[in-house]
């Protein structure tokens, strides 16, 4: 995309893609960035306009950093993320509102009321009031992407970084904006430019640079005073309300005939602005998702109104929920809720995951789990994730676990986290348990991507968001220079090996990784590539549900009648089978390794278990040969490694496997970039 459109046309843009638009227009030059619904496609759509410099960065605080030393050099920056990944990113917030700007610096944060795909519903409003930074925060796509650019222009008045705060339904929902892209520069001119007392926070430097901070929140707060997005519109003035964000939506439809202040900087909140709205009605309500952040601030100031003890503050509000809040009235009318039939989130068919997790399920162990797909473990039939706090913490809370519990835990616990996590924010905690001595296994669940968000590249993937082709990072090599001896790769697809493989590390006690490596099958090359389907045979089936156990979503069960029992030669009890569907089987052969009746087989080799060993042996060694470029490598690897036990040679195969993976993920990006 260039970025330049048709004059007096308007186009359909969701919030993040009009933050990027914005981000264009604002003349931006460095934006970084780390995935996570709902802020990741702010990067993704901007990573297409030219000029600008975008990053996925190995997490919010490298993110964050790396715009703030953007800005620091004379040029406009962007930091996105999703709210959580603003506690990661706290600390070079809370100084970077000492030290100030150069070139704008806006930060991008995306909360998600309702949690449709977070841990947590915090409210990040708390955060420019803690950092002392301002806020603006958008209704709409329209002032999402105006908003962003006013961001940049308060952040070079004031010195300061503004953070723009979104919600999931201003991130996703679309709106038409106007097409024309004129293009802003930064005030500062880029360089370098040395100023310690500035940009050096000894004591003595940020002593000086606190005052400046209160004397800037005090203009900031006087420029809140005639900002004109926080707009007064006065209507009938016996009911007023204070709201901002997409509540002032809600707000305008459940009541259009009343008063309303729209606040769109919602910190630092000019008194003056709120006390003549509050003096001009009679009932005055505050209408806001999540915490009563600015009921609190409102009430402070003496005002008298009615918040939170009306309106809910856990979940998304609506225009019933805020109708039936302030009237007390049931709500009626409106479009009556869908009943759906109940489908559990599921991880997909051949996921590599769902084999790990069916071995440490095996293994009976406490898992400390992590944020990713594969969080999706802790549901039936899976069942096998135990802890799920925050972004790397599975690997610090099993060292917790060990260290609380010493050699009672040996055996009994493992730590389980993607590549991406890992890198995020797993790796610190994997050199706490080498350094202090501790003797957890780690699982590092590698399927070449970051998966849950959508597919981003990450530091292992060989290609960077503008699709160049960057460093790879061994993770193997990794976890060795961390000082961990024991590291071991294997495929996860191969149920019993990893059973093992898991099983040895988990009893040692050393520390030990076990890098679980096979792609994800949403990476395009691998849904290319022909695969071997797998089907029931359904009158060799005995209705052990063995099959079933993985929670494979292609495999599905059957009910027959007694004829239909009968004509399949079933046993008198058995009432059903389980069946495969063809379409969406996508031949992992982890069921066929479950099913110890030989009724699971390949497609088109219905002999029974004896052939379809052989087909999974032939399975196995096409894949050998469509890795045999790396073979002689693999093989004089195997010839000079000291470790000759069975798991090495395993971990050899993988490595083979995960090679090809990396290749077909390189092709990807180079199609993607094209
Ligand atoms: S296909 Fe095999 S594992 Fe699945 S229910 Fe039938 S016999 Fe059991
Ligand atoms: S081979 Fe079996 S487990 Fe794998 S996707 Fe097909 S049905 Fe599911």
């Amino acid at each position: 995309m260039s970025g330049k459109t048709s004059e007096g046309s308007h186009i359909l843009l969701s919030g993040n893609e009009a933050i990027a638009l914005g981000t264009y227009e604002a003349g931006v030059k460095v934006a970084s960035a780390y995935p996570g619904t709902p802020s990741t496609e702010i990067l993704e759509n901007l990573v297409k306009y030219e000029g600008v410099y975008c990053e996925w960065a190995p997490n919010e605080k490298v993110a964050l950093e790396v715009a703030l030393g953007a800005s620091l050099s004379g040029v406009r920056a962007l930091a996105t993320m999703k709210h959580v990944g603003l506690n990661v990113a706290a600390d070079p917030l809370f100084t970077a509102a000492y030290t100030g700007v150069r070139g704008g610096l806006v930060i991008v944060c995306a909360d998600d009321p309702e949690m449709h795909s977070s841990q947590n519903e915090q409210d990040n409003r708390n955060y420019a009031f803690a950092a002392k930074v301002p806020m603006l925060e958008p209704s709409d796509p329209e002032e999402a992407r105006e908003f962003l650019k006013l961001g940049y222009e308060i952040s070079e008045k004031f010195d300061t970084p503004v953070i723009l705060r979104t919600t999931t339904r201003v991130a996703h929902v679309k709106g038409l904006a106007p097409a024309e892209t004129p293009q802003a520069r930064s005030a500062a001119e880029p360089g370098i430019v040395k100023d310690p007392p500035k940009l050096v926070m000894l004591p003595g430097h940020a002593r000086l640079r606190r005052v400046v901070l209160e004397e800037r929140m005090k203009a900031l707060r006087d420029f809140a005073g005639s900002f004109e997005h926080n707009r007064v519109e006065w209507n009938w003035k016996k009911v007023g309300f204070i709201t901002s964000g997409v509540s002032y939506l809600y707000v305008k439809e459940a009541f259009p005939d009343a008063s309303v202040l729209k606040l769109s900087m919602v910190w630092p909140l000019n008194e003056k602005l709120i006390r003549d709205f509050a003096s001009g009605v009679e009932d005055l309500y505050v209408v806001e998702e999540l915490d009563p952040f600015l009921e609190m601030h409102i009430k402070a100031m003496g005002i008298k109104c009615k918040g939170r003890e009306l309106v809910p503050g856990i979940g998304e509000l609506n225009t019933d929920k805020v109708r039936s809040a302030i009237t007390g009235e049931a709500v009626s009318g409106g479009l009556a809720p869908v009943e759906l039939p109940m489908r559990p989130p599921n991880m997909c068919p051949g996921c590599p995951h769902r084999g790990t997790f069916h071995s440490i399920r095996k293994l009976k162990l406490f898992v400390s789990g992590d944020i990713g797909c594969y969080t999706l473990a802790a549901l039936p039939p899976l069942k096998a994730m135990d802890m799920c706090v925050c972004m790397g913490a599975s690997v610090s809370m099993a060292h917790g676990i060990d260290k609380a519990l010493g050699s009672e835990a040996l055996g009994k616990a493992v730590a389980v986290i993607g590549d991406s996590t890992f890198f995020h924010s797993g790796v610190t905690g994997l050199m706490d348990i080498v350094y202090n001595k501790g003797v957890s296994t780690v699982v590092i669940l590698d399927n070449r991507i970051t998966a849950m968000t959508g597919q981003q590249e990450n530091p292992a993937s060989g290609h960077t968001l503008m699709g160049e082709p960057a460093g790879e990072i061994d993770i193997e090599a990794l976890c060795r220079a961390i000082g961990v001896k024991r590291v071991f790769t294997v495929n996860p697809h191969e149920l019993k090996k990893t059973e093992a493989l898991i099983k040895r590390e988990v009893e040692r006690p050393e520390p030990s990784v076990v890098i679980a490596r096979a792609a994800c099958v949403l990476i395009p090359e691998h849904r290319k590539k022909k695969k071997d389907k797998f089907i029931v045979k359904h009158e060799k089936c005995v209705a052990c549900r063995q099959c079933l156990s993985i929670g494979c979503p292609a495999i599905e069960w059957v009910d027959v009648t007694p004829e239909e029992a009968a004509a399949l030669g079933y046993r008198e009890k058995q009432k059903g089978h389980s069946s495969i569907n063809a379409v969406m089987c996508d031949g992992c052969g982890q069921c066929i390794q479950l099913c110890k009746f030989g009724a699971i087989n390949k497609a088109g080799s219905l002999t029974g278990k004896k052939k379809s060993k052989s087909s999974v042996k032939g399975k196995s060694s096409s894949r050998k040969k469509a890795a045999s470029p790396s073979r002689k490598k693999t093989a004089a690897k195997k010839k000079t490694s000291a470790r000759k036990t069975t798991v090495t040679g395993k971990a050899a195969k993988s490595t083979l496997k995960g090679k090809s993976v990396k290749k077909a993920v390189k092709k990807k990006t180079a199609r993607r970039k094209k």
